[in-house]
């Protein structure tokens, strides 16, 4: 049977807590990767690079350079806590650090979907991010979500899955309103949603609900599937990939 292709992105505020790295909750998605990976080819983004380089180094992160500068310390933070987490299931790991430029042309785009490719064919687990740190805000998509439902298109996955510090898509922001209620399946996005302004939850998260919902917009587009739902409580996930179990979380798919 032919694996099913998988791209998880998980968001910063899953991967930091208190300017440290939340080793626990690292190891815990670590650990479902290693367990996808033997029935799924699983491509994972992850944020939290300028986090991890707080850990090292508090600058301001609102400056342009000391968001860089804590990019290039949060690198090597981030990468050696998800190698050191890899080697405990014998999974061997690549960098892929990418612009929105990468998209743009053939010859670039090539590029990283051959080595995505080859890495998937040898069992390596890709891990992708977008290379915030010798480039120009035009130059990059500015949050993960689109690079990662640019990621899903190009290498032709089956599934984005967002881990967030959200359980789901609400009918209204749950931050603010305590009886907005998940909705389980999305098959159309108003246009007007996606005009609203960012809200991220958390200071070191970039997109807020509007950068997924125009993540959701561009594969249902392409007719591909995105699933949000908690990176704090992994089993919604678990269930749904390992065994089509839709309890919680919300399905962007169109009809
Ligand atoms: P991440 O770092 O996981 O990418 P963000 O903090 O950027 O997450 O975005 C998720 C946040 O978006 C939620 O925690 C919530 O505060 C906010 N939000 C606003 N409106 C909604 C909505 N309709 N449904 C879900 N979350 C929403």
């Amino acid at each position: 049977m032919k694996k099913k292709r998988i791209v998880i992105k998980v968001g910063s505020g899953v991967i930091t807590e208190a300017n440290n790295i939340a080793k626990e909750r690292m190891l815990s998605l670590v650990t479902l990767i290693a367990e996808f990976k033997k029935t799924n080819e699983v491509i994972l983004v992850t944020s939290g690079a300028v986090s991890a380089g707080y850990t090292a180094l508090q600058l301001d992160r609102k400056r342009d350079i000391s968001k860089k500068v804590l990019a290039s310390v949060g690198q090597p933070i981030l990468m050696t806590n998800y190698k050191r987490m890899f080697d405990i299931f014998d999974i061997n790991i690549s960098q892929i650090l990418l612009t929105e430029e990468d998209f743009d042309s053939r010859v670039h785009t090539v590029i990283f979907q051959q080595i995505i490719e080859t890495t998937l064919a040898n069992g390596i687990l890709p891990i992708v991010n977008e290379n915030d740190i010798s480039t120009t805000e035009d130059q990059l998509f500015g949050d993960n979500d689109q690079l990662a439902s640019h990621i899903t298109h190009y290498t032709n996955s089956d599934l984005l899955v967002l881990l967030s510090d959200i359980d789901g898509y609400y009918d209204d922001n749950p931050s603010k309103n305590p009886d907005a209620k998940i909705i389980k399946e999305v098959h159309s996005i108003d246009a007007a949603k996606l005009m609203e302004d960012h809200t991220p939850n958390n200071k070191f998260a970039t997109g807020g609900i509007v950068t997924k919902l125009k993540a959701a917009q561009y594969l249902m587009n392409r007719n591909r599937q995105m699933f949000l739902c908690s990176g704090y409580d992994l089993s919604t996930i678990k269930d749904y990939v390992l065994d089509g179990v839709h309890e919680k979380g919300s399905l962007f798919s169109r009809l």
